[in-house]
């Protein structure tokens, strides 16, 4: 469509949680000074502009130049202190308009406009700005929603896709086959939806990346209380967006999906499914779409003499709520971002606490980690039009470029196994340089408190200090001699240290590259899919395997992004390109499309070359970033914007179609 088209064209809002109105603005002149002072200046400059419909203050000099983060993010995207002066007067005459003019809701941009603010929110990133409009709840070509529907491509046609889990992944899938009209089932083997979220409820479990850059771009919730979310607000929040969406009342509880079987006559998947109780059930579908999730299925070590334990052990994802740790001699096996919520949250209740740890993790200092959302941001977000929808697309522009810049690998660097570049270093001196402070009068557990390999290479977690505070208490240990067995009272290490504890709390992650694990996915020819992969999932764009029609995955291998990017972005995509998929299939009027092997090498080639080039991609690192071929199966190794655009259209020569 031409951008005078769009213009003229009248687009419902692509959002569950669309407010039309904003409250009116009575506050006195000195009073809106204070909130410009505290306010993040160019999210709302972008509101007051769109707003307002005045872009004419939006001037290259008041540009955030987005300075890269190392370890701390800058204010307001590094603005010089003249421009953020600048920035405020011009953000208080807009606060002052939408008073004196009693202005509460924001028109959709024209499409110059969008460009215009986008342009000044990226400081010049125009290649950014497709993938930001996916974002932009006020772009009039937001692109995220289908623009077919079913009955106008393929009326009459008997069609129906089955899509496999109700999280995150599922919840998106669901969302755009619904917008689309295309008929679907949708699966889920819990008793409710919400995925990981759902699963996860051990105490101290939050989000450890910022709130605004963890949401659906079709579900801009403003009233986020919390910096980073609490777990029960994330879950909250994904059933009001099934309920909003009316994907809660499809899903089939209780249902595990065991099989699938591809029959070329038909052009059909048969799907064996079992529902709780043992009722097995055959069906079939057009297409089959897994969202399965990736951190689901739990990693429990098989260390000697581990059934024999007494006591009550439990992994971290299979938390029993009815379990008293108070008083109790606990034992945590594990340091990665589930022991690191898990330790700090039940430490000061508990008799005593043994920390088992094989590495130690690197932690970014995030001193407003467990903090609400401010006053000044929370005022912001009732009195101006779409203040919280802005915010949320500065923090994805500042998640594009995100850290990457800390963990890319330089050529002929010396400083291996301890840092990959000359940045990577400074990060880990500066890292190391807080763990100092944090650990200071503790030397030995310093000692231990510093990872041994380069910051990135795994996942960094986020930190405000109630680590050290947890692990420095004088009833707690830190244990890093092995785990040689378990008995039936405790742990012995191989330096024959015996702890005897009442609780052992597996926080011993996931088997994330175990994709699809006990399911049975039979495509062309009879081929299980494990079996083509033989150890090492893959999938073009992470979502179509060669010799599976119509078989989409969402939040396949190499989508997972680490230190950039949105995670709901990435599914999002990945759900739209199955969607896109099936109408080139329905409009060719074909039974099916299979993507082609020398698609999939290729983009298998590209990522693989990307992930060698990072910390995480070292042959001296060991992460759950890598299958059991040591290739990096998990992690995607480019920006948003790159997987906006592999995903923005079926590729006719990467498939062929079968009639
Ligand atoms: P994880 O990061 O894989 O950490 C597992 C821990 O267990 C590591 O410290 C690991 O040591 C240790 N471990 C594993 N096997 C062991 C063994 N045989 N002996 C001794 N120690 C062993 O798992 P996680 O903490 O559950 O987190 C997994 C992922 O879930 C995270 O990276 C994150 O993506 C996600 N997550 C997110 C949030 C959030 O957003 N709030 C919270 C929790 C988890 P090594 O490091 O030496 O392997």
């Amino acid at each position: 469509m031409s951008a005078a088209g769009l213009d003229e064209a009248v687009q419902a809002p692509d959002d569950l949680f669309w407010q039309e109105h904003s409250e009116r603005i009575t506050e006195p002149d000195e009073e809106l000074q204070r909130i410009v002072e505290a306010a993040d200046l160019p999210a709302l400059l972008a509101a007051l502009a769109a707003a307002t419909g005045d872009t004419s203050f939006l001037t290259p000099d008041l540009r955030p130049p987005l300075k890269p983060v190392d370890t701390v993010s800058h204010p307001h995207g590094g603005m010089s202190a003249e421009a953020q002066e600048r920035g405020r007067a011009a953000a208080l005459a807009g606060l002052r308009r939408l008073r004196d003019e009693g202005i509460t809701r924001s028109r959709m941009l024209r499409h110059a406009e969008t460009g215009t603010i986008l342009e000044f929110l990226t400081n010049g990133h125009t290649e950014w700005d497709g993938m930001l409009r996916h974002e932009l709840d006020l772009a009039p070509d937001k692109n995220g929603a289908p623009d077919w529907q079913f009955d106008d491509v393929a009326a009459g046609r008997e069609f129906s896709a089955l899509i496999v889990g109700s999280g995150v992944a599922g919840l998106a899938a669901a969302h755009r086959f619904r917008q689309a009209g295309v008929p679907f089932s949708i699966i889920e083997s819990a008793d409710r939806l919400g995925g990981t979220w759902q699963k996860n409820r051990y105490p101290g479990v939050r989000l450890d990346t910022p709130t605004f850059g963890y949401s659906y771009s079709f579900a801009q919730r403003s009233d986020w209380p919390h910096q980073f979310a609490q777990g029960a607000e994330i879950r909250e929040y994904l059933e009001t967006v099934a309920e909003r969406s009316g994907i809660a009342e499809l899903v089939e509880y209780g249902t595990r999906l065991l099989s699938a079987d591809w029959d070329p006559e038909t052009g059909l998947w048969t799907v064996l499914t079992r529902v709780r109780g043992g009722t097995e059930q055959r069906r079939t579908f057009n297409a089959v779409i897994t969202a399965t999730g990736q951190l689901d299925i739990p990693n429990i070590p098989d260390f000697p003499g581990r059934d024999s334990f007494g006591g009550v052990a439990m992994h971290s994802q299979d938390w029993d709520e009815a379990v008293d740790y108070r008083g109790k001699r606990v034992a945590v096996i594990g340091t990665g971002a589930s022991a690191y919520q898990i330790v700090p949250a039940i430490c000061a209740d508990v008799e005593s606490m043994v920390v088992f740890q094989r590495s130690a993790p690197w932690m970014l200092p995030a001193p407003s980690y467990h903090d609400s959302m401010t006053e000044v941001f929370s005022w912001l977000r009732r009195k101006v039009p779409h203040y919280a929808q802005w915010y949320r697309l500065w923090v994805t522009v500042l998640g594009i470029p995100g850290r990457f810049h800390t963990v890319r690998a330089e050529e002929a660097w010396n400083g291996a196994p301890l840092s990959v570049s000359a940045r990577n270093q400074e990060v880990r001196e500066e890292l190391t340089r807080i763990l100092g402070e944090q650990f200071s009068g503790h030397p030995e557990l310093l000692k231990h408190a510093v990872p041994g390999y380069p910051p990135g290479a795994k996942r960094m977690l986020r930190d405000n200090g109630v680590w050290a505070r947890a692990l420095t208490s004088d009833h707690v240990a830190v244990e890093t001699s092995p785990i040689r067995e378990i008995t039936p009272t405790g742990i012995v290490t191989e330096d024959g240290t015996r702890h005897e504890v009442d609780i052992i709390v597996y926080a011993t992650g996931f088997r994330p590259s175990e994709y699809l694990e006990g399911i049975e996915i039979r495509g062309l020819d009879g081929v299980e899919i494990h079996d083509a992969w033989d150890g090492d999932a893959r999938a073009y764009n992470g979502i179509t395997v060669p010799g599976f029609p119509n078989f989409f995955m969402v939040y396949g291998p190499n989508v997972g992004g680490v230190v950039a990017g949105s995670l709901h972005f990435m599914l999002e995509r990945a759900s739209e390109y199955a969607l896109k998929a099936i109408r080139e299939v329905l409009a060719r009027q074909v039974k099916a499309l299979d993507v082609r092997p020398e698609a999939m090498e290729r983009f298998v080639a590209w990522v693989d070359g990307e992930n060698r080039q990072m910390a995480w991609g070292q042959p001296y690192v060991r992460t759950w970033y890598q299958n059991a071929k040591g290739r990096v199966s998990q992690i995607w190794p480019f920006t948003n914007v790159e997987y906006w655009e592999v995903t923005e259209s079926i590729n006719p020569a990467d498939y062929d179609f079968l009639a």
